[in-house]
């Protein structure tokens, strides 16, 4: 959804949304290697001064994401608080030179902020670098691929370190 700054009384804002998980893959564009499989809800409170807002709030999600190891697809839950902060005045010229990340404000368009697009980035930054369907996944065997999960597979994965215990029974000897 879109909250014009205007809209936001002096006293703050506080609001409870909730974005279709559509909604929020569309807004991906299919850049990121998650989806979302159900609605989005967050918590928002929302201050502003002047032509500033500040955006503190809480945001429960549900992730779909692929796990690192087995490939499979599996749903991770995403709870996380945060605080953003957004512009609409113009940028002054001595601001310039600071890159907005530096600021770490969004400057905005016009007078419209995209929660769809702040909700987007926040739990981006909350994804799991090396996903894990779970913590012990024994993942696909390195010569056939099976699902180790499922089913040993009948390759011989003991070559590496049957090699490295022989090496090491030669140095004792
Ligand atoms: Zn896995
Ligand atoms: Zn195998």
């Amino acid at each position: 959804m879109k909250i014009n700054i205007d809209d936001i009384p002096e006293a703050g804002l506080d609001l409870d949304i909730k974005e279709e998980g559509s909604a929020l893959d569309e807004a991906a564009g299919g850049r990121l290697d998650f989806s979302f499989p159900s609605p989005v809800e967050a918590h928002l409170e929302l201050s502003r001064t002047g032509a500033n807002v500040q955006v503190s709030g809480e945001i429960r999600a549900k992730i779909r994401l692929n796990c690192g190891r087995c490939l499979n697809e599996f749903d991770h839950d995403i709870s996380l608080n945060f605080s953003d902060y957004f512009t609409a005045g113009r940028v002054e010229e001595k601001d310039k030179e600071l890159k907005p990340e530096e600021l770490d404000i969004s400057y905005l368009e016009g007078t419209e902020i995209d929660t769809t697009a702040m909700i987007l980035g926040q739990v981006a930054l909350d994804v799991p670098i090396q996903p894990l369907c779970k913590e012990d996944c024994k993942g696909l065997c390195p010569k056939c691929g099976a699902d180790l999960n499922i089913a040993e597979c009948a390759c011989d994965k003991g070559g590496k370190t049957d090699e490295r215990l022989a090496k090491l029974k030669d140095f004792k000897k």
